[in-house]
């Protein structure tokens, strides 16, 4: 038996694995499409697909500015200030207020985060979304200061044609995160390890002494497996029902789906864990399994 290594830092994915992202995304985005269709009277479809070709473009489902930017809505644009009093204000409050419904962590999270600070370790996101869209759930779930980090793709600009309310609360930081935030290469989206083995070396750590967290057993875990950290599979945010999958296929860019929710794949992770409390099992050594070393070649002395 080899040693429970002294766990320092519990570094976590969010999505699915912090809160549900389907459970808000799906009716958030629905939400915003019926006010489109209510205030221009345009067909749904053309709608939805003008929509999907900015969420692709940018590469998030909450890109704020997907209606000043889609092409559908362009004629409306000649005078902004009815457009965005008549079309882009009502479709912004459907959304947010659906949002703020149905956008929460999942049971004890919050409490287990504040317990794993309690016990002098690190809480660190490491996230493929970018960084406006991270920084901005983590606020909304009340959790942004209970990170000491997070780790993001690129986020994304104001655009020029921009409600002035907007652009004077970015000129005045009401933006900006209270908590340190990296913002990584494009390429360094998981499953590379770029991101996980960036953190490391920031805090100064090895491998062995870092919990990682994460749903996608094909994207989350091979980032663990590579840095020798410890890897916990949050499988309960692998369950997402056919209903949910097929609405959010209608209404959502593939590619950002992909970016967000597990496949459903036979793939398992051997520390698996049913809710994220049980992260501190994990912390406290009494759920554990060695993290997966690479064999060397040549170097076999029959079983370890
Ligand atoms: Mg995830």
């Amino acid at each position: 038996m080899r040693p429970v290594p002294r766990i320092r830092a519990v570094v976590t994915d969010l999505d699915n694995t912090l809160y549900p992202w389907v459970d808000y995304i799906v009716p958030s985005l629905e939400a915003m499409v019926d006010s489109l269709v209510a205030t221009t009277g345009l067909p749904r479809i053309r709608i939805v697909q003008s929509l999907k070709e900015v969420y692709t473009r940018y590469g998030s489902n909450e890109y704020p500015f997907t209606i000043q930017e889609s092409d559908i809505f362009k004629p409306y644009e000649g005078d902004f200030d009815s457009f965005d009093k008549l079309v882009v204000e009502p479709a912004a409050r459907a959304f947010q207020s659906t949002r703020a419904r149905f956008l929460k962590t999942y049971p004890g999270v919050i409490e287990t985060l504040r317990w794993i600070r309690e016990q002098g370790l690190k809480v660190v996101g490491l996230t493929d979304a970018p960084r406006n869209a991270a920084v901005h759930r983590l606020r909304m779930l009340h959790v942004e200061g209970l990170f000491d980090a997070l780790y993001t793709l690129p986020g994304y600009e104001l655009p020029k044609n921009v409600a002035p309310r907007i652009r004077r609360k970015e000129e005045a930081g009401g933006y900006l995160p209270s908590i340190t935030v990296q913002e990584l290469p494009r390429e360094a989206e998981k499953p590379s390890p770029a991101g996980l083995r960036r953190i490391l070396s920031d805090l100064g750590l090895r491998g062995a002494e870092v919990i990682y967290v994460g749903d996608n057993v094909k994207k989350d875990m091979p980032v663990a497996a590579a840095c020798g950290a410890v890897g916990v599979w949050a499988e309960y945010g692998t369950y997402i029902s056919a209903e949910y999958r097929e609405r959010l296929a209608i209404i959502s860019a593939r590619s950002v789906t992909a970016r967000h929710v597990s496949e459903e794949v036979h793939e398992r992770w051997p520390l698996a864990i049913s809710s994220f409390v049980q992260v501190k099992d994990v912390v406290e050594g009494s759920r554990w399994t060695a993290p997966r070393v690479r064999k060397a070649k040549g170097k076999g002395k029959g079983k370890a």
